[in-house]
Order: structure tokens, then C-alpha cells, then sequence
């Protein structure tokens, strides 16, 4: 197949008539698809639906120290449930914190209370001149828009499949005191699916940070969210590394069950050193009288170990997996070699990054849009909604069928087409 950039303005202008008589026919269709957002599709959330039950009739409802679950007490989780979010998290359960339903709610409060309260004794960010963070990219829009919505300047870090570059990171983190955090999905990672290599993490927990309150902020959202059996991705556990490279307090590791069980009722956790869990609980026993132990008690008795967990997550990746490969077949049959869009190819987690031609992300959502599928909008996966080459789009295959999946990709493969032709006649 010859490359776009290779053709005549002839050979484009023939293509360019085909996509748009393609265009016009499935317009006419009147499509109503959704790739913009990592959801579990329902059949996926019907796997946890005998948790339902687990607690029905006359259940005891005490947790193994005896604790009524129905009524307050307990401030920062069960023991089983430290337990269990402690396996999937690789720490001892004292190392653990059992919060809400949400862990981005936690790193919302996490970033709340250092900018209100400090970290640890130190200044308030609130006081300071300049807070800082770093933003591997492309990542996740959730977390730039906690920083954002804090002031907190936001610098780009690009991504490699190793993790962030960390000769920047370094840089940043060991010289300047106003860099404060920087958010890092190490494990297939939102969006590339990338998994931080051994010696990334090792970097990062060797860094000096110029500043004492700086923290790592270790978003572990996708631990457990392999696709396949035989091909998964290792990731070394960082707060061990930490503790060894000296530095036990830099890291902040997140996680939760929101793709496990239900996103939204699941349990959120964090893990970090004690020094730190001490500051966690200090604003936490202000902030609550204690979170949903009815639902830890129900994950537990659910899910009871991590084998449990790790048996549950295989039949998630049964529904995951065919709806990858049909992605990925589909960019890779429609575009290979075309050289106008290149994507990853993960071993877990919920999304595709594909990267266009520069300046046409913006333009191949919208076209996708105007045929009646709706994309991840175009620049979400950078601080401020602005990637500076306009060509990072997150493809997001879990919620739709696999037959409206197979539409979708139809259609995303041809804007593609369609917009980079556009893109080189305008040369
Ligand atoms: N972190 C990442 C990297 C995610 O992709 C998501 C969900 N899309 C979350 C956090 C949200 O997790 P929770 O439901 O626990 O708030």
C-alpha cells in the first residue's frame, strides 16, 4: 500500500471523492455509537451481581472484630477489607486505607487538603507563589482537571513505553521546589496501555525531590485488568522500592474497584507509608464518621482473596478481549502502511491511544461525530484540553457491543482517511 504523503494530488483527489461517497452512506445511517469513555459494558457489570446477594437475609453483618457494619465506626476500613485491597494493592494491610466509592475522589481530596493544609507540616500550597505538577502525556483528563481546577500549573512529560521520560522528570522533581506531585497511571496506563518498566519505577523511587512535600502520584487504577492469560505486564511495586531507595514517603499509590465490581459502588483504597497514612486519616476523621463498610463486607465476602479477584477479572478480559482484537484488527487491516495514524497495541487496561497525522485529531473526532459516533474529544488527554500537535485521540472499546464496535470502527478508520487526505491536498 503506498503512503498518503507519497501520493499525487490526483491519486488523493480520487480517494478523497470514494471516502466522502463512503461518508454519505453511513451518515445516512443514522448511527448512535459511543467509544468516548472507559465503561464496562453491562454484560461485564452482570459478573458481580451475586454480590447482591452475599449480604441478603440473615447474614451476619459484623466484620471479624466483631463490628456492626450497619452502623458507624471503623474510620478507615475493615480488616478484611484492608486485607483484600491490600493483595490487589501488593502491601500489608497496615498500609492500607479503605475509603468511598472513588479513588479519584481521593486524589481529589489528596491535592485539596496539600493545597488547604499542607503536606506532612509543610506550607500550604495556597500560601506558595507557584505550585507545579507533572503530566506525563498523553494521560488521563480526570486528573489534569483536578490540578487545573487548583491552579496548579501543569507541565507536560511525554510518554514513552517505558513510562514517563524520566531524564525530565528527574530534572523537574530534583530542581525545582515548586514541583509539587506528578500524576502517573504506571500500569496500562490511560491511555497507551503502557506499563512503567523496572527500571522507570526504580528511577522514581531514587528521585531527590527539591521539594519535601513533593509526592508521586501512583494511580494504580488498572492493577489487575489484564486481557490475556499468557501475555501480561509486569509492574514492580513501588512503595517497597521507596522505602528501600530511603524514601518511604514520596508515593501515594491509588486504587480501587471500579472495574472489578461497579464503577461508582465499588471501594477506593490508598496505600502509602504510615507517616503519611497519619496525615491521610487526620483530615479524614474531620471529613467522615466512616465510609460504606456494608460494601467492603460485601466485596469481601464476594470476592474473598485475591485469587478471587483474579479468577473474576478473567471473565472480564472474555468480554474485553474480542472487543480489542476487533479494534486493533480493524486499524490494523483499514491503515497499516498508509502512514497516517499510528496506535498501541495493550495487554490490559480500557483503551487504545491511536495518534494521527499532526492536526487532525481534532478533525477526525468531529467527522466521527457528524456519523453518529462519538469520540473521547480531541486534546482531552493533555493538561488544559490542548495536545500541542492536535493528533492524540483515546479509542475506549468496552461499552458498546461487539457488533456496534465493529461500526464504530468502520467509521473511525474512514475519518481517519477522509480527514488526513484533506490534511495533505491542503499542502
Ligand atoms: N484513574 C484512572 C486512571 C481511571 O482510568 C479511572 C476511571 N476511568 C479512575 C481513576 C476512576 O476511578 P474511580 O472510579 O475509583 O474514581
Amino acid at each position: 500500500m503506498k503512503k498518503y504523503c507519497e501520493m499525487s494530488r490526483e491519486e488523493l483527489l480520487d480517494l478523497k471523492k470514494e471516502f466522502d461517497r463512503e461518508f454519505d452512506e453511513i451518515k445516512a445511517e443514522g448511527l448512535a455509537l459511543d467509544m468516548s469513555r472507559g465503561k464496562p459494558a453491562p454484560d461485564q457489570l452482570d459478573l458481580s451481581m451475586k454480590m447482591m446477594e452475599v449480604l441478603a437475609g440473615d447474614a451476619d453483618l459484623k466484620c471479624e472484630t466483631g463490628v456492626d457494619c450497619r452502623n458507624y465506626g471503623v474510620i478507615d476500613g475493615i480488616p478484611e477489607a484492608k486485607r483484600l485491597l491490600g493483595e490487589m494493592s501488593e502491601v500489608e494491610p497496615e498500609n492500607i486505607i479503605i475509603y468511598g466509592n472513588s479513588s479519584l475522589n481521593v486524589m481529589f481530596d489528596t491535592i485539596a487538603r496539600s493545597y488547604s493544609h499542607g503536606v506532612m507540616g509543610n506550607t500550604p500550597w495556597c500560601k506558595l507563589d507557584k505550585v507545579k505538577f507533572l503530566c506525563p502525556v498523553p494521560g488521563y483528563d480526570r486528573h489534569f482537571r483536578i490540578t487545573e481546577f487548583f491552579g496548579i500549573e501543569m507541565i507536560n512529560i511525554p510518554m514513552t513505553q517505558e513510562g514517563p521520560d524520566m531524564d525530565m522528570v528527574e530534572k523537574y522533581v530534583n530542581e525545582d521546589p515548586a514541583v509539587k506531585g506528578i500524576w502517573c497511571v504506571p500500569k496500562y496506563s490511560n491511555p497507551q496501555g503502557y506499563t512503567y518498566s523496572e527500571e522507570t519505577v526504580k528511577r522514581f523511587a531514587h528521585l531527590k525531590p527539591a521539594a519535601p512535600d513533593f509526592r508521586i502520584y501512583w494511580d494504580n487504577a488498572y492493577s489487575i485488568h489484564h486481557l490475556y492469560d499468557d501475555n501480561q505486564d509486569f509492574l514492580l511495586e513501588i512503595l517497597d522500592e521507596c522505602a528501600k531507595a530511603g524514601n518511604p514517603d514520596i508515593v501515594y499509590k491509588f486504587t480501587s474497584t471500579s472495574k472489578v465490581s461497579f464503577p461508582g459502588s465499588g471501594i477506593a483504597a490508598v496505600a502509602a507509608s504510615k507517616a503519611n497514612l497519619d496525615d491521610f486519616r487526620k483530615y479524614m476523621t474531620v471529613q467522615t464518621i466512616g465510609h460504606d463498610k456494608l460494601n467492603q463486607l460485601r466485596h469481601v465476602r464476594f470476592f474473598k482473596d485475591i485469587n478471587g479477584l483474579h479468577e473474576h477479572m478473567k471473565k472480564h478480559a472474555d468480554i474485553l478481549r474480542p472487543k480489542f482484537e476487533l479494534v486493533l484488527a480493524t486499524l490494523d487491516k483499514e491503515l497499516t502502511g498508509l502512514g497516517i495514524g499510528e496506535w498501541t497495541k495493550p495487554h490490559g487496561g480500557y483503551f487504545i491511544s491511536f495518534d494521527s497525522m499532526e492536526g487532525c485529531a481534532k478533525a477526525i473526532v468531529a467527522k466521527a461525530k457528524e456519523a453518529g459516533v462519538v469520540m473521547t474529544g480531541a486534546g482531552a488527554t493533555y493538561p488544559y484540553g490542548k495536545d500541542p500537535k492536535d493528533s492524540n485521540i483515546r479509542i475506549a472499546p468496552s461499552y458498546p457491543s461487539v457488533e456496534e464496535l465493529g461500526k464504530a470502527a468502520e467509521v473511525f478508520v474512514l475519518c481517519v482517511k477522509l480527514v488526513s487526505v484533506e490534511k495533505l491536498l491542503e499542502k
